[in-house]
């Protein structure tokens, strides 16, 4: 994507504070886009996404919302204050999750619910008021959601895997009901990055994923950070509900 792609577009990022949301952050505010991310408490983590936001010249583009995603009331307010520093929105990035890996007979009922909320439930949150917004606006909107090839199952991670198999028919749903008005949504199966989400994985599962990656590496948060941006951005104008892999070729979780 060139510089300035995305000059006058208003981004909303979940879970901007840090990782591949820090990272969608950063490479939209490059491109010339305007920016309101969240996490749940905005602290010292989200100050210095907003202070390199500001070094590499968006000073004045990037706010910080504390906003769980989970929360109803909380990402009314999230897009209420994006309306109020940047006056619309044209794309929403659904990329905020949490897991909590173990096998699924220890897993208690409060950690599923806790999970399904945050990465499930807070993406239809987003995308519901995110669609809202683009039909008063009238020209259209983006919605792209960060998924996991653990969607198609993954050994210790129930919860995640099933919020992450979820966004594949929210994504489908939003594209039939609402691409004929240009609102368009597309999910993008990220690859393994070293972040604090991957960081609670065992040893042998990160080796695991990148032995059997072809591409014989971790992904950077970067990159993924990129795809996610050209699937918000008009030279994917005509890519409309569709599952995109930036895995490095790897096809399925191996564990
Ligand atoms: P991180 O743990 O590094 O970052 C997660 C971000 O989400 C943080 O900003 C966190 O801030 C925020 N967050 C968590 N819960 C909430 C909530 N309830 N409301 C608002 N914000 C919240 O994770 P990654 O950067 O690795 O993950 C980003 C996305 O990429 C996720 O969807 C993940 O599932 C996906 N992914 C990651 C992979 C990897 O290998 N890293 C592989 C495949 C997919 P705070 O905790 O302060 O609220």
């Amino acid at each position: 994507m060139n510089h300035g792609e995305l000059a006058e577009k208003v981004l909303l990022v979940t879970g901007g504070s840090r990782g591949i949301g820090r990272a969608i952050v950063l490479e939209a505010v490059g491109r010339g886009g305007r920016v309101a991310f969240c996490c749940r408490e905005a602290g010292s983590e989200a100050a210095l996404v907003q202070q390199e936001a500001k070094r590499i010249g968006g000073e004045g583009r990037v706010i910080a919302v504390s906003a769980d995603v989970s929360k109803e009331a909380q990402v009314n307010t999230l897009f209420d204050s994006t309306l109020t520093a940047f006056g619309r929105i044209d794309i929403a990035i659904n990329n905020a999750a949490i897991n909590c890996d173990d096998l699924l007979v220890h897993l208690s009922p409060e950690e599923w619910d806790r999970v399904i909320a945050t990465n499930l439930t807070g993406s239809f949150l987003i995308a519901k008021r995110a669609i809202l917004e683009f039909l008063d606006q009238g020209d259209g909107g983006r919605i792209v959601s960060i998924g996991s090839l653990s969607q198609n199952g993954a050994t210790s991670q129930a919860s995640y895997a099933a919020s992450k198999g979820g966004l594949y028919g929210l994504t489908r749903t939003i594209a039939k009901e609402y691409g004929r008005v240009g609102i368009y949504a597309n999910l993008l199966l990220a690859g393994y990055v070293e972040t604090e989400i991957s960081s609670r994985m065992p040893d042998f599962a990160k080796r695991f994923l990148v032995d059997f990656c072809p591409q014989r590496r971790a992904a950077t948060a970067s990159e993924i950070a990129m795809a996610a941006l050209f699937l918000a951005s008009e030279r994917a104008s005509f890519i409309n509900g569709e599952t995109i892999h930036a895995t490095g070729g790897l096809v399925d979780i191996p564990l």
